[in-house]
């Protein structure tokens, strides 16, 4: 179909729509050497390295109001002056150059987490409300550490690292990829010695794959080391540093917006339809046909009613790109408009992955200066196993006595993507407070009864799925994953981000810096 095509369907399918029937406009036609799909660390990353190190004119598409995908920085006007609280991507670690990237911007970096009083951690069973006996002093930090040593050497030490890091480009084909990485984390563990380092990897996780499973140990090796990398081990142990941006992680993504210009970012927008060449075609010549809708949503006053009146007007562009960049998870809702050939929609369809998410809350109940951990009373007889295999919050943590703000983070574990949304997160955390508030473990404030407003407000919610991406040991055998890096240039299209790459920001950077020279070299 031609490019005239694209837009005659479009027109087509917006008559069929009262609501779309009115926002028909004449679409705006832009010409661009790369389309960027998805404005996190990926995307955002891959659209300014192509702007300013390779002179490439972009176009980078997000669908919601801002970039920066997983980053949530929330200003706590609780304190004075107002403090930058992160409750998504909390900090960035060296791996390789990849943390040079920030210091081209006018940023500072400080060691260590973002600003958040000193805590005390309580160790509550959220099933009951009930805390834990006070002997409970929970998994031996020293065994932890040696046990994330152990892990790490070895995985140096057989090559596996070079296998994995920053994205799966060495990783030998299904039938010689090594059996251990395919066994699930717990048996890998057991097999090689590490089970001391289960409960700091199922902490550490929560936002990837151990959402998706009901069972943590479960977890595919492979695709859990997405999320526990090498690089991340030698930040637990103590061997390397982490840091965050001064005044909030979020400003990142604010000083790439600008340098990329307002022109070139497309926010709250959506690929409405997409046409790209043929497999075998000659991909140089730069046929890649995007439509994308854009929504604005303005507010105003209905005088007649004097009501407020909220209006979303949508507007299209039809972009000419000769390189189509994905960075989205590939989900198949996210992949529709895409024109997908019978290979890609078998391998991308045969992919799961989990929800979770994380929110910044309040209530008069919850106790400041505290975190209250949910921890299984089971793990008052093996500490070594904290897993809680049933959707549930992971903890209540304060952002010190001079906030009344807690952050939490949410698992859908095994519950499939749909089923676990942000009503169902939050309904999952108000009930794990009201059970503690049942069973005497938080105090409803002197004078108050137990509800109303002594019940959780969410401040603000950040939906984070779809995390942990994978798909079964027999599949990656049969070589999957080879036949996802297959994919790579076809069509005119690339891919990158935390999907098929490591899922830590420095490190993904890195994975951008290859899918970019061989983007360039096929140019
Ligand atoms: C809660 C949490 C905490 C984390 N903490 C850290 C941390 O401290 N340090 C660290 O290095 N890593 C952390 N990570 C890992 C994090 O996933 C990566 O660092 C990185 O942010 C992932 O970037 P990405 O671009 O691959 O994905 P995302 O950040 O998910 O970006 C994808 C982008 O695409 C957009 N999008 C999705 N679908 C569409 C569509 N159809 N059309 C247009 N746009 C779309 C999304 O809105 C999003 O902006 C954390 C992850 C989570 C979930």
């Amino acid at each position: 179909m031609t490019f005239k095509g694209l837009y005659k369907v479009y027109l087509v399918l917006a008559s069929f729509s009262s609501v779309h029937a009115a926002t028909v406009n004449t679409p705006k036609v832009i010409e661009r050497d790369v389309i960027i799909i998805g404005g996190g660390a990926a995307g955002s990353h891959a659209a300014f390295r192509l702007q300013q190190d390779y002179n490439k004119s972009i176009v980078l598409i997000e669908k919601e109001s801002i970039l920066g995908g997983h980053v949530d920085t929330y200003l706590d006007t609780s304190t004075t002056p107002p403090t930058p609280r992160e409750y998504g991507v909390q900090v960035y670690f060296p791996y390789l150059d990849g943390l040079d990237f920030i210091s081209r911007f006018n940023l500072t970096l400080l060691p260590g987490l973002g600003p958040r009083g000193s805590t005390t951690t309580r160790n509550i069973d959220f099933s009951t409300g009930l805390e834990l006996p006070s002997t409970y002093t929970g998994p031996d930090p020293s065994s932890i550490t040696s046990a994330i040593i152990r892990f790490h050497n070895l995985m140096v030490s057989q090559g596996w690292d070079k296998m994995i890091e920053p994205g799966f480009w060495n990783l030998p084909p299904g039938p010689q990829i090594p059996e251990d990485l395919l066994l699930p984390i717990g048996e890998f563990a057991k097999k090689w010695n590490i089970t001391e380092a289960l409960p700091r990897m199922y902490e550490s996780t929560g936002g990837g794959p151990a959402s998706r499973h009901r069972t943590f140990t479960d977890i595919l090796t492979l695709t859990f080391l997405q999320s526990f990398s090498p690089a991340w081990m030698k930040v637990l142990y103590g061997q390397v540093g982490m840091y965050h941006i001064q005044g909030g992680n979020q400003l990142l993504y604010e000083a790439i917006h600008a340098r990329l210009g307002a022109e070139n970012v497309l926010l709250n927008s959506l690929v409405s339809s997409v046409r790209r060449p043929a497999e075998n075609a000659d991909d140089k010549r730069g046929d890649i046909e995007v439509a994308i809708s854009t929504s604005t949503t303005s507010r105003s006053l209905h005088v007649s009613r004097n009501e407020p009146t909220t209006t979303t007007t949508s507007t299209t562009t039809m972009i000419r790109a000769r390189k189509l960049l994905l960075a989205i998870p590939p989900t198949q809702e996210n992949l529709a408009p895409f024109d997908l050939d019978s290979l890609e929609s078998n391998l991308f369809s045969r992919a799961k992955y989990g929800r979770y998410g994380t929110a910044i809350v309040s209530s008069p109940v919850l106790p400041r200066g505290y975190e209250l951990h949910n921890t299984p009373i089971l793990a008052a007889i093996d500490p070594n196993k904290p897993f809680i295999n049933e959707p549930h919050v992971l903890e209540f943590a304060s952002y010190g006595n001079d906030s009344k703000l807690f952050s939490i983070g949410t698992s859908g574990s095994g519950l499939g993507y749909g089923e676990f949304d942000e009503r169902e997160a939050t309904k999952v955390a108000q009930e794990s407070l009201e059970r503690m508030v049942d069973a005497g473990t938080v105090k409803v404030p002197d004078g108050k009864e137990p509800g109303g407003d002594q019940k959780l407000k969410v401040v603000e919610y950040s939906d984070h799925g779809p995390g942990g991406f994978g798909v079964s040991a027999e599949e990656m055998k049969g070589g999957w994953m080879e036949e996802m890096y297959g994919l790579q240039g076809k069509r005119g299209t690339w891919y990158t981000g935390n999907a098929i790459a490591i899922d830590f920001s420095t490190q993904l950077w890195k994975m951008n810096d290859e899918v970019l020279r061989r983007m360039l070299e096929s140019w």
